[in-house]
């Protein structure tokens, strides 16, 4: 059975989109910690994250870099911040999140509410940004 993210990857369930090459898509978090809080998958379906090849790794990694460069030239904050969780959803991904502080990528912390025409916005902004950095 497809996960959740490869469906999204599909089309099949929405997205506020961020960015998509062959390999590699970036969406909003539906649940987000901060305002632009991003996930980067690869398109291929692993579990988990360290699981992908090496080749697989290091271009997701230099995806995320260039998403959350764009995250940065969107939201203002001091930081993406960097984590993988990986307990909710079984597609690798990694979350890059708007942070001031170190207590702003607690998981534990309650999640925002922002409507959709804001998310649409936000994502439509940062994919904007991204293509700085194609
Ligand atoms: P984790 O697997 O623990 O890293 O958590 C999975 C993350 O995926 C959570 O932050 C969820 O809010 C997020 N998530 C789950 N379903 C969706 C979805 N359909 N669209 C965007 N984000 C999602």
């Amino acid at each position: 059975m497809s996960s959740i993210f490869s469906k999204i990857v599909k089309g099949e369930i929405p997205s506020y989109k961020i960015a998509e090459t062959k390999d590699f898509y970036a969406f909003l978090d539906i649940n987000p910690l901060a305002k632009g809080h991003t996930l980067v998958i690869p398109k291929k379906e692993v579990d988990y994250l360290f699981d992908l090849k090496d080749d697989e790794y290091a271009g997701l990694q230099l995806f995320a870099k260039k998403v959350a460069l764009a995250i940065k030239e969107v939201i203002p904050c001091t930081r993406i911040g960097v984590a993988v969780i990986g307990l909710e959803v079984p597609h690798a991904h990694i979350h890059l999140v708007p942070i001031n502080g170190m207590g702003d990528l607690n998981f534990a912390n309650p999640k925002l509410i922002i409507d959709a025409a804001e998310m649409k916005l936000i994502s439509e902004n940062i994919a904007k940004a991204f293509q700085n950095y194609l």
